[in-house]
């Protein structure tokens, strides 16, 4: 089956530059509690920290971009129009906290479709780095799945946050920062940023 293309929720005009530095967010497990197949906006809780994160990011200049698999709609869990608005009450949730989400890629697929966009593969953040002139060492991703970590280095990036239950004591995964917390990839940004100035 042939990739089509993803759906993108708002694309304001004008934001595209050479300079330009995405933070990418996977949406179930990192936005909002990984509740299995979120399908209703009842079901959306969003993570502890998830505004704050995104509120420090744009103050570093990060624009912010949610790349989500959706397989819920290949398997008929729910249909492309409920997570639309399952993504616009998402978003109006980030306005409210005075935060724009520049984009929303998602995966449909399953897969047994074989698509190129399926995380582990890397066609969500391919599109958006080339939808907005961005270069990939220029960015950011966070996800809560070793196969979000694989997609985003197939892609180019190599600044990566691994988001884990902290009941889970794994501890590393390559290529990837390991974090219990939103707010301690805060800290830990800070504190590299910190040392690229010294
Ligand atoms: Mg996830
Ligand atoms: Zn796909």
């Amino acid at each position: 089956m042939k990739c089509t293309a993803p759906f993108q929720t708002t694309i304001p005009e004008g934001v595209k530059s050479e300079m330009s530095k995405i933070l990418f967010l996977d949406r179930d497990g990192v936005v909002n509690i990984d509740k299995h197949f979120v399908s209703r906006v009842e079901d959306i809780v969003f993570v502890e920290g998830i505004f704050q994160l995104c509120k420090y990011f744009e103050e570093h200049d990060y624009q912010i971009v949610i790349a989500t698999n959706q397989s819920g709609i290949a398997r008929g869990l729910f249909s492309e129009q409920e997570f639309q608005a399952i993504m616009s009450f998402i978003l109006e949730e980030f306005r409210r906290h005075g935060i724009v989400v520049l984009a929303c890629f998602h995966c449909p697929h399953g897969l047994e479709d074989n698509c190129t966009c399926r995380k582990p593969m890397p066609g969500l953040f391919t599109q958006a780095l080339r939808q907005f002139n961005t270069e990939a060492e220029n960015c950011i991703s966070i996800g809560d799945r070793e196969r979000d970590i694989e997609a985003a280095l197939a892609a180019g990036i190599s600044q990566n946050y691994l988001l884990q239950d902290p009941q889970m004591n794994t501890g590393h995964f390559f290529g990837s920062i390991v974090v219990k917390s939103l707010d301690e990839i805060v800290q830990i940004h800070q504190r590299l940023s910190l040392e690229a100035q010294n």
